[in-house]
């Protein structure tokens, strides 16, 4: 039995689509949300672009908290908060990093992936031998 799922319609906001949804009819959606769902089931340029950036978004708040949430906590905050600007693109931020103790943390948009970088900071040498790269495709 399929319970309480009822289908609705949504418009794919880069295609314009119409489609199909299948919702839960114990809650009240908007068409704004009908439109979200809509738009992340589409398969339009436009619509996969977007979907790839909400991957590498999840994926950014996991590597953050995996990476930085032990040892910098504050950091992991910061860092966690410039993920979906730096994948959004908002106001062209493509890069942060932060200073915190004996580390410098980079944190960047790469091509297809995220990029997280915990490096030494050493005062006369850029190219840390302990770097851990924890890139993720
Ligand atoms: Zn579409």
């Amino acid at each position: 039995m399929n319970k309480g799922i009822v289908p609705a319609t949504g418009k794919c906001q880069y295609c314009g689509q119409w489609k199909t949804v299948m919702i839960g009819e114990d809650k009240e959606y908007t068409q704004a949300e009908l439109d979200q769902i809509a738009t992340s089931e589409c398969d339009c340029a436009g619509a996969k672009q977007a979907q790839e950036i909400e991957v590498m978004i999840r994926k950014g708040h996991r590597l953050v908290k995996h990476y930085l949430g032990k040892t910098y906590p504050e950091s992991e905050r910061i860092m966690d908060a410039a993920i979906e600007p730096i994948f959004r693109g908002t106001d062209g931020i493509t890069k942060v990093v932060i200073k915190a103790g004996i580390h410098t943390i980079t944190l960047q948009k790469a091509i297809e992936s995220v990029g997280l970088k915990v490096q030494e900071t050493r005062e006369s040498n850029a190219n840390s031998e302990d770097e851990e790269d924890v890139e993720e495709e």
